[in-house]
């Protein structure tokens, strides 16, 4: 094999997720000559942008940086939806109860409220400060305690990840892009003005860029001693069953909701608004000792899991919601040493881009980085500024 081989194109895509379909969308606007691959036929279940909801939000606690690029997500969803009439983003808005000056060490959310607030007043994103009974009385359906206060921002909520995928992918196609899934991208290499791509049947394709958007398996087109940066994590989707008719529409219309609770790794969850009338939440947690092998792990919930997750954070918190579990999923989160996104060049070839090893807060803002990756591939620069997602910073280089 080895024979096929395929020129002229400017850039491929490699991985069509969150980054990947974006990215793809961005350069075909822009008429580029474009190929996007994926092993799997996206939207799919198998990797990071999956399970109907992520969480938006402008007032970024993970830091400044980041808030540029939700600013410009949530104008391209806007104009995705008009193009495609589909729906992506819904502002419900979104809640973070905290502690005031919680010292707890969460890593990247380390006083989430107050970076969330320099976040939003920095950048003058619409929010409200809720006291304690402000809190209450608003949002009845959360059991507040008494040290607990809010930031609300109106202007947050949720954007379906299978929606924004398949707006772009069908927009990339539309606008000549060429898809092609099922197809696994083996090994990538850079040869003077430009790369070549090899697929698993031993074709390879030519082109002048590549991006790489393999989500968590980014670390297999990495030499070794990277890998360790990536780090796979399984992570679980839980849908608990309600049981509080007079509460039903407050959890209907209710905004998305994060909430930091005890001092340890595990006093963290975050949640949807009942998408189905009532019947069910969507809540979460975070995990960050479940490396796994993507290709090769646990993707079943077990139902003692479930259980430990709303003994430990959600009863007594989440009014009415009962520990049955109607639905439950995992989905990976790739993760850096300090959870900060990597969108670089990769440390061997120049005209390969890494970009999407996001930590799992990264779907907010994959519409806008797959525009800057697409113009760093096709103009040499980027809109927004990206130094502070340099390979560097995790390498310590
Ligand atoms: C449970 C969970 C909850 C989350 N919640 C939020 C949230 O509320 N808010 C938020 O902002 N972010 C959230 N995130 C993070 C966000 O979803 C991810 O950062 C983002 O979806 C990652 O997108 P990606 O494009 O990097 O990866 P993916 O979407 O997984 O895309 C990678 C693609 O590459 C393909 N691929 C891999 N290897 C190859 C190969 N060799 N050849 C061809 N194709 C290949 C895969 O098939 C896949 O389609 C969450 C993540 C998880 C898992």
């Amino acid at each position: 094999m080895g024979m096929v081989t395929q020129s002229g194109c400017e850039l491929v895509v490699i991985g069509l997720g969150a980054m990947g379909s974006a990215a793809l969308y961005q350069a075909a606007r822009r008429g580029a000559r474009v190929i996007g691959i994926d092993r799997h036929a996206p939207p799919h279940t198998l990797g990071s942008t999956h399970g109907e909801t992520r969480i938006t939000r402008q007032g970024i606690g993970e830091g400044a940086d980041y808030v540029p690029l939700v600013l410009r997500a949530h104008q391209i969803w806007d104009e995705l939806e008009a193009a495609t009439g589909t729906r992506i983003l819904t502002r419900c808005g979104a809640l973070l109860i905290a502690r005031p000056g919680d010292t707890a060490d969460r890593g990247l959310r380390t006083d989430f409220l107050g970076r969330t607030l320099q976040s939003a007043r920095t950048f003058g994103i619409a929010h409200d400060v809720l006291g304690t009974d402000d809190l209450r009385h608003r949002f009845p359906q959360f059991a507040i305690a008494d040290d607990e206060v809010g930031y609300f921002e109106p202007g947050g909520g949720w954007v379906s990840p299978e929606a924004a995928i398949t707006a772009q992918l069908t927009e990339a196609a539309r606008m000549g892009a060429e898809l092609r899934t099922q197809t696994i991208v083996t090994g990538i290499s850079q040869h003077g003005a430009g790369v070549v791509v090899t697929l698993a049947d031993g074709a390879t394709i030519q082109a002048d860029r590549a991006i790489l958007s393999a989500g968590a398996w980014v670390a297999d087109f990495l030499p070794s001693a990277m890998r360790p940066l990536f780090q796979p994590h399984r992570q679980m989707l839980h849908w608990f069953a309600l049981e509080a008719p007079d509460l039903a529409p407050t959890w209907v219309n209710g905004p998305v909701y994060m909430w930091p609770h005890g001092d340890g790794q595990d006093d963290f969850f975050y949640g949807f608004p009942s998408l189905d009338g009532g019947l069910t939440l969507k809540v979460a947690n975070e995990q960050y000792d479940a490396l796994v092998d993507p290709n090769d792990f646990n993707r079943q919930v077990g139902a003692d899991e479930s259980r430990r997750f709303f003994d430990h954070s959600l009863a007594g918190r989440l009014r009415g919601l009962t520990p049955q579990v109607v639905k439950a999923s995992t989905c990976l989160y790739t993760v850096t040493p300090d959870s900060a996104f990597v969108i670089d060049d990769h440390p061997d070839m120049d005209r390969v881009q890494l970009v999407s090893p996001c930590s799992g807060h990264g779907f907010k803002h994959s519409a806008a980085i797959g525009e800057c990756a697409a113009l760093r591939a096709l103009d040499g620069t980027s809109p927004i500024d990206l130094s502070a997602f340099a390979l560097s910073r995790q390498t310590g280089g």
